[in-house]
């Protein structure tokens, strides 16, 4: 996929969800504008010049973006991505390539309907799972 200008407001560029506060409009807006993952510090980097400065600004946007269930953490790269559903889901799941690190969210209706089914089986109250599979991507496994 090919990486859209920073800022741009080209055609085709997602529009920001509604109900977010300012900083987290230019926290997605940043994320949207890549493909790859970014890390708090690189979101901020990229915020400087437009006048965010404050990491704990960006850290709160994060937060409240992830709550409204419109980013996910990468754990593994202590990265964010934008989610590419519909609404909150609990059960989260990336394919994460361990050569060039790109990461796409896995559509999760299989994986959830397997998840849930053997959580519901233990009698555990499930609060999120998020997986992280590991490998290469199809661009990668290409040679
Ligand atoms: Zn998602
Ligand atoms: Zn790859």
């Amino acid at each position: 996929m090919a990486r859209d200008e920073v800022g741009a407001s080209a055609s085709g560029e997602r529009e920001a969800p509604a109900g977010l506060s300012k900083n987290e409009i230019l926290v997605w807006r940043t994320l949207a504008a890549g493909d790859d993952p970014l890390k708090a510090y690189e979101i901020l980097d990229q915020l400087k010049d437009q006048g965010v400065r404050a990491p704990m600004t960006v850290y709160r946007a994060l937060d409240g973006l992830e709550a409204k269930g419109h980013i996910h953490k990468i754990d593994g790269m202590n990265a964010f991505v934008l989610c590419n559903h519909e609404g909150p889901h609990v059960v989260q799941s990336f394919l994460v390539c361990e050569k060039c690190s790109t990461v796409e969210e896995l559509d999760v209706l299989a994986v959830e309907a397997g998840i849930m089914a053997a959580v519901r089986a233990a009698n555990f109250d499930m609060s999120n799972a998020r997986l992280e599979i590991k490998g290469d991507c199809r661009n990668c496994a290409v040679s």
